[in-house]
């Protein structure tokens, strides 16, 4: 019955790219993906450095769990953590946006295994933020010759990953670089840049053949550069599987564009398209005191924000974008928030006086004492002109999945109804049927694998686990017995 359903949704899917019908449906839909396993992911990279702040996290009921697990039982199924080579100064001081160098990747991939979430382990290939404006190489390779750099690149890729699986994560992708629209490591030249974008996938493919490579670029909205960035890894023959780009809709064009120019890179060259990083204010209110990069005074958004500023809001701009990534195609792979953890380290919500000040001072004492920040003044060594400037707390407090206090928003169940999965299709055929029953049975017998949405829509009782209840409530109410239990409702 799954292959049947998976066959209606290709053919459907073909129908759907060809007359590319509106995104953006009602909030209350499922989209009916084209990619079987189509991502829906989180990059959480800053979590270690917040819980080591204080902070806690609670689930949709109020209570307190692992961030993983919480993210795991709302549908999250991948977990991208960004990776700096040393972004720390001599003194062991981190610069903080997370501090996250290789071990601090491989907690983070072992917590999201645990929970059996994959990882996508974004390398930027320097000590700091790397993006358009920056891509400066790590400290240890300032001197380097473009010879030395791909050498130095390839063994740390290698070792990196080699730390991060040892750990206990699922590597599922690897990106060779974060926004590398104008450069890599400090080389700007697009030939260098493509030896550098080959140094890593290399590394990748003889550590596994079966990691997805995914290179990822910005700005889509200029449809013309994505254009000449993909025809360009193709002229230099770069060795990749994925072409994953940022949408933040603040800065980013239509949705319709991004579907465009995703599926001039689908359908020109086969290679897997998604989105890297998007994000959305469910606020516009600072809860940490530093300002946010959407916030009142600047939310120069354009015409493309079509979504309140509110939980619901956020929740129909991810539905949004992943219809535009679905509307590709088979080759529309997924789409990855962007820190939708990155919460307050301390409430500055109606404070004013002596005691904003001194909770502004704790909040400063631990972005600088633990990485909590999106920059720490240790960074001033590295990056002088911003960070080293301008450092300090959360910048995008406003757009994550809880509020300043660690609960989870209402948002947050954006990722479960997108799949359109109900309460009780243990074998997500679309219905609750006897065969559900039987499912649950051979789940609880481990004759099948299940993930964590297969598990939800299993614990029909709602205790938290899949037992032998869960096989006795289904078939009472396939008897119709009145049942104090959501099934059959979405999850
Ligand atoms: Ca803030």
């Amino acid at each position: 019955m799954k292959v049947k359903r998976i066959l209606a949704a290709l053919l459907i899917c073909a129908l759907l790219a060809a007359v590319m019908l509106p995104v953006g449906a009602a909030e209350s839909e499922a989209i009916l993906f084209c990619q079987p396993d189509f991502i829906s992911g989180m990059d959480v990279s800053s979590v270690l450095s917040l819980e080591r702040s204080g902070v806690r996290f609670y689930d949709t009921n109020g209570r307190e769990e692992d961030l993983f697990k919480i993210l795991s039982d709302n549908g999250v199924n991948y977990i991208r953590v960004r990776v700096w080579n040393n972004p720390y100064n001599a003194d062991g001081k981190g610069y903080g946006g997370g501090n996250n160098d290789v071990a601090a990747a491989a907690e983070i991939g072992a917590r999201a295994a645990r929970y059996g979430m994959k990882l996508l382990v974004d390398f930027h290939y320097s000590d700091f933020w790397a993006d358009p404006q920056k891509q400066k190489a790590p400290k240890a390779w300032e001197n380097y010759s473009l010879e030395e750099k791909i050498t130095a690149l390839k063994a740390f890729t290698r070792d990196a990953l080699q730390t991060i699986q040892q750990a206990g994560a699922a590597i599922g992708m690897v990106q060779i670089g974060n926004e590398t629209t104008t450069g890599i490591a400090g080389e700007h030249d697009f030939d260098a840049m493509a030896r550098l974008f080959n140094a890593g996938s290399a590394a990748v493919r003889a550590f596994s053949p079966d990691i997805l490579v995914a290179l990822h670029f910005t700005n889509p909205e200029r449809a013309g550069h994505v254009k000449y960035l993909a025809d360009s890894l193709n002229r230099c023959h770069v060795d990749y599987d994925v072409f994953a780009t940022s949408y933040y809709p603040f800065w980013h064009g239509s949705l319709d564009n991004l579907t465009a120019v995703l599926r001039y890179v689908a359908d020109t060259y086969g290679k897997y398209v998604m989105v890297a990083e998007t994000s959305y204010p469910y606020t516009l209110a600072d809860t940490d005191g530093f300002q946010n990069t959407v916030n009142e005074n600047d939310n120069s958004t354009g015409e493309n924000l079509l979504w309140d500023f509110t939980p619901e809001g956020q929740a129909q701009e991810v539905r949004a974008v992943m219809s535009a990534v679905n509307a590709v195609g088979e080759k529309g792979l997924g789409v990855f928030y962007w820190e939708g953890a990155w919460v307050s380290v301390g409430d500055m919500t109606g404070r004013g006086g002596s005691d904003y000040t001194a909770q502004w001072l704790a909040n400063s004492q631990k972005w600088e004492s633990y990485g909590s920040g999106w920059a720490s003044s240790f960074s001033s060594e590295y990056d002088p002109d911003d960070a080293g400037r301008y450092y300090g707390g959360s910048a995008v407090d406003n757009q994550t999945f809880f509020d300043a206090r660690g609960q989870a928003l209402p948002s947050l169940r954006v990722f479960t109804a997108v799949t359109g999965r109900r309460l009780g299709d243990a074998n997500n055929d679309g219905a609750v049927t006897i065969d559900d029953a039987t499912q649950v049975q051979k789940i609880i017998a481990e004759l099948v694998s299940a993930d964590a949405l297969d598990n939800r829509a299993s614990d029909v009782n709602g205790d938290g686990r899949v037992t032998i209840d869960d096989v006795t409530v289904l078939q009472q109410y396939l008897a119709d017995y009145p049942l104090p239990y959501p099934v059959n409702q979405p999850l």
